[in-house]
């Protein structure tokens, strides 16, 4: 804090502290000196640090009790020795992203929708990210020249409805730059959504100021889809800034990793999801089963596990509050659910179906000629 602060008629949260919590926060890997972390950690840190930057905000480091090694908060942001261990399997760009990239900063898998990569920069970076490659490699910001190539492609895509804003993560650029690309997809007249995918809301959530806002106000459909992974990071300031983009009309849902030793625990995902609901009215969309991203195997879990998961999950939440748990596939083979599954048996027009009750029961087809 400043001492004028006091001398202004300043709001009780200025619309630049979260400034302050990214100063005050982890922002290279040096700043981890003043952590308590283990010797381990310590160690792996630097090593770490040349395949995937360090960094997270302060309101993010808060969370973590430093008396667990296991904590959660911790285990999403501090590099651990595991990181190290690549496997026989994983790969740099797990879902392909490269491979479908018509023009830089762009990928072209789905007819009526492409993710544009405004920054390769991120308010916070999770060690189990799935481009981590690329943002190490390319690692650039926002530039109106970069994202030229991209909007020409669009635009001469009239096929394109739906623009989803990623990265890096979108909501870590100034308001101006944010503004600037809103205007510039707003005026290509067939597309009719702009989605966000983004971490800031979780873990720098005063950098959601009415600013930020007022950005994304105009023709388009606007969606931001948040990326919670534990309970423990719904807070009050969370609650706030989803009200703020709640108020502000955009549609919100939630995208979660399924992490072992994170949230690989149906007490942990219920509250997860429930409290995503009905404290923060972001919708659970999906559960992603953990990516092949390279020095991950200690934090994926097997299909089989995740399945269990989602099985309970579908039995003790309301529809609403259901993620579909997905498998995004190598080689561009795009987000497929894979399961629970219900379907027992089929013969014709007879099936059998277990229920959510664990009960298997008969239901035959019936339809008009
Ligand atoms: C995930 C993804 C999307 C969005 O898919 P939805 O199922 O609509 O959320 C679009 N394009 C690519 C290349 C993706 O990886
Ligand atoms: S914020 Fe998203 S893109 Fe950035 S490191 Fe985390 S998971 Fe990766």
């Amino acid at each position: 804090m400043t001492s004028d602060t006091s001398l202004h008629a300043a709001p009780a949260t200025p619309d630049t502290a979260w400034q302050d919590e990214i100063r005050a926060g982890v922002r290279h890997v040096r700043d981890l000196a003043s952590l308590p972390l283990s010797p381990a950690e310590r160690a792996a840190a630097k090593s770490a640090a040349a395949n995937h930057k360090v960094r997270a905000p302060k309101a993010y480091l808060d969370l973590i009790d430093w008396n667990d090694p296991a904590d959660p908060i911790r285990a999403q942001v501090i590099p651990s020795p595991e990181e190290l261990e690549e496997v026989e399997g994983e790969l740099d760009d797990p879902i392909a992203d490269h491979e479908f990239s018509p023009v830089p900063r762009l990928t072209h898998r789905h007819a009526d929708r492409v993710l544009l990569f405004p920054t390769y920069q991120c308010a916070v970076y999770c060690r189990f990210c799935f481009r981590k490659e690329s943002l190490t490699s390319i690692g650039r910001g926002y530039t109106r020249e970069a994202l030229e190539p991209a909007l020409a492609y669009i635009s001469g895509h009239p096929e394109i409805r739906e623009v989803i804003l990623t990265g890096g993560d979108p909501l870590s650029l100034p308001d101006v730059a944010l503004a600037e690309i809103f205007a510039r997809i707003e005026a290509i007249p067939h597309v009719r959504l702009l989605r966000i995918h983004t971490r800031v809301p979780v873990v720098l959530p005063l950098r959601v100021t009415s600013g930020l806002v007022a950005a994304l106000q105009g023709r388009l459909m606007v969606t931001i889809v948040t990326h919670f992974n534990h309970p423990r990071e719904i807070t009050d300031a969370t609650e706030a800034a989803c009200r703020t983009l709640r108020h502000a009309g955009f549609v919100l849902l939630n995208q979660s990793v399924l992490l072992k030793g994170v949230n690989d625990s149906v007490d942990v995902l219920e509250e997860l999801c429930r409290e995503l609901m009905y404290r923060l009215g972001v919708k659970p969309y999906y559960l992603h089963h953990g990516d092949l991203a390279r020095g991950m195997a200690h934090r994926r879990t097997t299909i089989a596990q995740g399945q269990a998961l989602a099985e309970a999950l579908r039995a003790r939440l309301s529809g609403i509050c259901n993620p579909i748990y997905v498998l995004d596939l190598p080689e561009g083979g795009g987000k497929v659910p894979i399961g629970p599954y219900y379907v027992e048996a089929r013969e014709g027009g007879n099936w059998r179906l277990r229920g959510l009750d664990g009960e298997v029961r008969a239901y035959a087809e019936v339809v008009g000629a």
